[in-house]
């Protein structure tokens, strides 16, 4: 079956003397992995159009249970050229398609999900500082679609606002996603992390924030570090097995 959609580049590697494996993210048929004949050759109708993070319209032969398809045309639909033009952000752009590429499983679904990668990537393109908050924002909002939503606004035990919070450090639980307050201290025997005050207050920004006040919104490395590390937990504890994303470590 030929079909077409837009697709966001995931990841591509090379396949015999010419050819690349490209995984994509599709609007219409989640992620899937496509074969590109001839991509690797000077002559390839493909150009430029299966470079990760590209967002590419793309037509392929779909075979029916079948992990692998094969990619008859691409072509770029909306260029960002400025994503290349600073290591730091192209950092941030990777971690956004490692992070997404881990978490879905092959041929699910989610117009949101897949509105939402495009959209951050063109933040990012757009952006000229403060890149890791893109990512972060692009996380927190990955992970609502998901069904593992982060909750913080509120304590989850007695529903005290987090902006009355006086102590310097709270706890987040994994299972929940919920912050606990410092009255109220959580289980011993439940997987919690400790996390400042400071950084969760600025995870709730960067996520509720309009694309300006974002790009605008500084938070400090020490507590940019402390939330990249509360995603990368969160996510081993939701998605068992999943890799620590190298991109991360960089960033
Ligand atoms: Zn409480």
């Amino acid at each position: 079956m030929i079909v077409s959609t837009d697709a966001v580049v995931l990841h591509a590697m090379k396949y015999s003397d010419t050819s690349k494996i490209v995984t994509l993210y599709t609007r219409e048929y989640g992620k899937i992995k496509v074969v590109a004949k001839g991509a690797r050759s000077n002559k390839s109708t493909f150009g430029s159009s299966l470079e990760p993070m590209t967002h590419s319209s793309v037509i392929f032969y779909k075979k029916e249970h079948k992990d692998l398809h094969l990619l008859s045309k691409s072509e770029i639909v909306t260029p960002m050229y400025r994503l290349a033009t600073d290591g730091d952000k192209l950092q941030a752009g990777f971690a956004v398609i490692e992070l997404l590429d881990v978490v879905m499983h092959s041929e699910e679904k989610s117009e949101n999900i897949f509105q939402l990668v495009v959209q951050s990537l063109h933040l990012l393109d757009r952006s000229e500082k403060n890149f890791r908050n893109v990512f972060i924002a692009f996380a927190v909002h990955l992970f609502r679609h998901l069904g593992y939503e982060l909750s913080l606004e509120r304590c989850s035990r007695c529903d005290r606002s987090i902006e009355t919070e006086t102590n310097r450090q709270v706890k987040i639980l994994f299972a929940s996603g919920a912050y606990v307050c410092s009255h109220c201290a959580p289980d011993e025997h439940s997987d919690a992390l400790g996390i400042s005050i400071g950084a969760v207050r600025s995870l709730l920004h960067s996520s509720g924030s309009d694309a300006e006040t974002l790009f605008r919104l500084e938070i400090g490395r020490q507590m940019s570090d402390e939330i990249i590390q509360l995603i990368q937990m969160y996510l081993h504890y939701h998605v068992p097995g999943a890799r620590t994303l190298r991109s991360l470590a960089m960033l």
